[in-house]
């Protein structure tokens, strides 16, 4: 059966809607009951942080943690509109205080640290409270030895609105993942569409093991950037997940309606080796990696 028809004369506003990537007009509710993904094409159109949690979470077990932190306006930024004025709207828009979500859930009856960086704030760009954020969810992921999941929509990047302040959390996050990470915690990293700049560059690409949607744009500068740097036709599907995955740069695509069911199983791989872990201190572990030798170098 064909969804993308034409959109049909006197039909209520807001029942069919576009997919920008086959544009085709697909039926909402068909949309909304495949997990906002096109029918036709597979497209995954952009989600709020609420309906990652639905689509991911088990039922009524998201606890948040750091709600109360909010972002200043350091440099007293001032464009077309204020720095001030977009925070305000993208919180009335979006019904949270900043661009990162983080609480303690329960995947398939597994805990977890779970954070979501919400496209709609600000195209999920990473400030001072972002990186603060992701920086306190590793601490208590590795606090409490729970495995962490990350699910970044961070189009925006680093946030300029903070110059400098936001270059600052791409040193900070990393080292924050990196202590979980010895210690022998389990990060996994969900990219979605987009997910570019400084975030790219620091924690959404440090999983210990990394999975994205179906066609996400993933990198650091956008592919005109490069084009115009470059001189050069860039090659088919250049920055995608399904480019990224051939190129070893990413672990797996997942389509978001398999993506809790694929967690499930990644959490119950990855525990069984966290247990392992939680028997040794931090100090005995890294006596153990010097003990081993560096790892050995590729080529
Ligand atoms: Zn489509």
């Amino acid at each position: 059966m064909r969804w993308a028809l034409t959109r049909k004369r006197g039909a209520p506003d807001g029942l069919w809607m576009k997919c920008p990537s086959c544009e085709g007009m697909v039926y909402r509710k068909v949309v909304e009951e495949a997990h906002n993904v096109c029918p036709e094409c597979g497209f995954h159109f952009r989600i709020s942080a609420q309906q990652r949690i639905e689509y991911t979470l088990d039922d009524g077990t998201f606890e948040p943690l750091f709600e109360n932190l909010e972002s200043g306006d350091p440099l007293s930024f001032k464009g077309k509109k204020s720095y001030k004025e977009k925070l305000q709207k993208a919180q009335k828009a979006t019904g949270h205080k900043e661009a990162a979500l983080f609480g303690t859930a329960e995947i398939g009856g597994k805990e977890v640290v779970f954070g979501i960086i919400d496209p709609n704030f600000i195209m999920g760009s990473m400030g001072s409270v972002v990186g603060e954020k992701i920086a306190r969810g590793a601490e208590h992921a590795l606090k409490h030895k729970l495995p962490l999941i990350i699910v970044s929509g961070s189009g925006g990047g680093a946030r300029m609105e903070e110059g400098i302040l936001s270059l600052f959390q791409m040193a900070k996050t990393s080292s924050a993942i990196k202590r979980l990470q010895d210690a022998g915690g389990v990060y996994i990293a969900v990219l979605t569409n987009a997910t570019m700049g400084g975030s790219m560059a620091s924690w959404a690409a440090l999983g210990d093991i990394t999975i994205a949607e179906p066609q996400a744009l993933l990198g650091f500068a956008g592919p005109r950037v490069i084009a115009q740097t470059v001189r050069q036709e860039l090659p088919s599907g250049f920055q995608t997940s399904e480019f990224l995955v051939e190129h070893g740069f990413l672990d797996q695509v997942v389509h978001r309606k398999e993506l809790r069911q694929r967690l499930v199983s990644l959490l119950r791989y990855t525990c069984a080796d966290m247990k392992a872990f939680e028997k040794q201190t931090v100090k005995q572990r890294q006596t153990a990696k010097i003990k081993a030798g560096p790892a050995p170098v590729q080529g």
